[in-house]
């Protein structure tokens, strides 16, 4: 593992970078990578966000016309750095990574426990809330400014990843960081809005969809929701639409492992959510499964449709952690 010194250096000496993120990017991935982008163009260095794939609708208004952050067309020629960003694994990032880490170093910056430190250069703090933290933090190492274009991104990435500063990843090293972006002078009531109070209604439908598959295991400490893919088509839904449905299963009272289960391809494979209290390890249960995250956060896929992944996953949280 590298200091974030080593990064700071190493970009400062640095002229050309392509910036990407996990796949299937949630907040966090979208506004590191366009605040980080933003960060080194103002430092006069050349940067180009690449192969975000799709941006989910409520973080569409952070981008700028120039900022083409889906493409995947990209000349490699002349960079010096490709930065991954809040990407646990290589099977985690886009595929041109596995392609070019032989031949252009990476740069892996992230706060995911269950990181492989893929890259040439790894900074991996468990301990920050989001990706923008840490950018946050490394701009300050590198004497880099955060413009206000940054901060507004940087700030999506650490409103979304905290649950609006509500979840236990929020620290006073959060709090400040969020100061001195807020101190930039962004309309932060403005980007909230955009993000949390601007729902299509096929969201909410699909918000519906999943409260009526509530189903509650463990004497109420389990809550599962579930999406299949018929739900998705008939509230005209992509999983891009459902990003904040764990936390359905996650609010009711009593609850300590929060499960949400979607089919999201037309592959037969089921995706996993969790979201536990302690002293349950979401991480570790996920890793387990092939997937990975924080404590108490975290995912994974499993081989299936909703008929056969459902049982298997309550029981395997049964084995777990209920058996006595
Ligand atoms: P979410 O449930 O919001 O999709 O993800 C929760 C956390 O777990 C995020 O930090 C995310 O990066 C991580 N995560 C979700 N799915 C996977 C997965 O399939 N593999 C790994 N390694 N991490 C995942
Ligand atoms: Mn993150």
């Amino acid at each position: 593992m590298n200091t974030i010194n080593d990064i700071s250096q190493a970009i400062l000496k640095a002229d050309n970078f392509a910036i990407t993120a996990h796949i299937r990017p949630d907040g966090d991935a979208i506004g590191a990578a366009l605040g980080l982008n933003r960060i080194l163009k103002n430092a006069g260095k050349k940067s180009t966000v690449i192969d975000l794939g799709p941006i989910p609708d409520r973080y569409k208004f952070l981008i700028d016309a120039g900022e083409n952050c889906e493409s995947q067309d990209f000349d490699f020629s002349d960079v010096d750095f490709i930065i991954v960003l809040d990407s646990g694994s290589l099977d985690r990032s886009p595929d041109f990574i596995s392609r070019w880490k032989t031949t252009i170093p990476v740069i892996n910056i992230d706060h995911h426990i269950s990181n492989t430190e893929f890259g040439k250069l790894n900074f991996v703090n468990t301990k920050a809330s989001s990706v923008g933290e840490i950018l946050c933090n490394l701009s300050h190492e590198a004497n880099l400014t955060i413009t206000p274009h940054a901060a507004e991104a940087l700030w999506v990435s650490i409103v979304t990843d905290t649950g609006r500063f509500s979840y236990s990843n929020t620290t006073p090293q959060t709090m400040s960081a969020a100061a001195d972006l807020l101190s930039t002078g962004i309309q932060t009531a403005d980007i909230n809005h955009k993000i949390y109070e601007e729902k299509p209604l096929r969201q909410l439908k699909l918000r519906g969809r999943a409260l009526e598959n509530l189903t509650m295991h463990e004497d109420g400490k389990v809550a599962m929701v579930t999406l299949s893919r018929n739900d998705y088509t008939e509230c005209n839904c992509t999983s891009a639409d459902a990003e904040e449905i764990v936390n359905i299963p996650r609010s009711l009272e009593g609850v300590a492992v929060a499960i949400f289960l979607y089919e999201f391809a037309d592959a037969p494979e089921t995706k996993i959510s969790l979201r536990t209290s302690e002293p349950y390890d979401a991480a570790e249960f996920c890793r387990n499964l092939g997937g990975g995250g924080h404590a108490r956060a975290a995912g994974c896929a499993l081989q299936g449709y909703l008929e056969s992944t459902t049982p298997e996953i309550l029981e395997k949280i049964h084995n777990q952690w209920f058996m006595t």
